[in-house]
């Protein structure tokens, strides 16, 4: 059976309560450069990625004394009001507290070599994203829980989308952040060097067995209860075998992953700016493409893939008599 992506719900386009935690929409339904946030109100007052609504974010930051910010990882939209809460300690990924301190760090995470590419888009994270190098870090680590006015904020590991990326769990409320495991139906992301699809299948198979009452994405629907979250996290899941599907398909032909990566893959039209999609896309490609060929699914030679024929059927008998049933031990 095969489940087709599920159109999501829209956001709520209000501010919704779940006890003391708040969801704060996010500009253009959580779409990027924006995501939702949370915003935390017990005897002080914390915020969780903040990066949705400028607005009510700078209103918060004159009206409330803001004294901690958590961040489920080092990606710009997760971080473009940082600068509001100049007063508060920063919560962020140990795997990843460099990349807050300096967009070298980042840059490297990325995947980013190019000196050009780093400096152009270095600007664009200082102009559009207000990064500053961040102080008063406190990296936090997986199961470490914060506590404040009988709420309880714990760490949730949920590695993949990039080194260090972290849910949030609230079991006062039973409400799980989930953040850019976001549900979307583009699907997971892995386009940094050092995100990895091994560890984001890993995590969505954890975070299927995660029973609680609230799901919260950082993009798009947002807001999920129980039955809702399993549907769509199954489409999510499914999502990766289906870009290996359309991936063996198209290497019917040998093609290079330049070529792949020209034709949109991943995104199916140009995105600006192009050089940093080009490198999503061959990241992600690599990935599936490097997995494949461990797989013995596709073979590579002259720089270019080609999707093994499948033998199946009455020549994998044939082949079985020899010993050499397995594409993968036949080369
Ligand atoms: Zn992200």
């Amino acid at each position: 059976m095969t489940h087709q992506p599920l159109t999501p719900a829209a956001a709520p386009p209000e501010v919704r309560a779940y006890g003391p935690i708040k969801f704060i929409p996010g500009r253009k339904g959580g779409r990027y450069p924006y995501c939702h946030s949370l915003v935390i109100e017990g005897e002080e007052t914390w915020v969780v990625d903040p990066a949705g609504d400028k607005d009510y974010l700078r209103h918060l930051a004159r009206t409330r004394r803001v004294t901690a910010v958590f961040i489920s990882h080092y990606h710009e939209d997760h971080q473009k009001y940082n600068y509001l809460f100049p007063e508060a300690r920063f919560y962020v990924p140990a795997p990843e507290a460099e990349a807050f301190r300096s967009l070298e760090a980042a840059f490297t995470l990325m995947g980013l070599d190019d000196p050009q590419a780093r400096d152009y888009w270095g600007e664009i994270m200082v102009r559009d994203f207000n990064f500053r190098p961040l102080e008063n870090l406190v990296p936090f680590e997986p199961g470490q829980r914060f506590r404040q006015g009988g709420i309880t904020l714990e760490i949730v590991a949920a590695p993949g989308h990039t080194p260090g990326h972290s849910c949030f769990y609230f079991p006062g409320q039973e409400v799980l952040f989930l953040a850019d495991v976001d549900l979307t139906p583009f699907g997971p992301w892995y386009g940094g060097q050092t995100s990895s699809l091994k560890d984001f299948e890993a995590t969505l198979e954890r975070l299927a067995g995660f029973q609680t009452r609230t799901y919260i994405t950082a993009h798009e629907q947002g807001v999920y209860q129980a039955d809702e979250f399993q549907e769509a996290l199954t489409a999510y899941r499914q999502s990766i075998a289906q870009r290996d599907d359309r991936l063996l398909k198209m290497l019917k032909t040998p093609k290079t992953v330049k070529q792949l990566a020209d034709g949109h893959f991943f995104y199916g039209k140009p995105k600006d700016p192009p050089f940093i999609y080009h490198h999503i896309e061959r990241q992600m490609l690599t990935k599936h493409l490097e997995r494949l060929l461990g797989q013995g699914r596709v073979s590579h030679a002259g720089g270019a893939y080609l999707a093994e024929k499948r033998r199946d059927g009455a020549s994998l008998s044939r082949l079985g008599e020899k010993n050499c049933s397995h594409p993968s031990r036949s080369r």
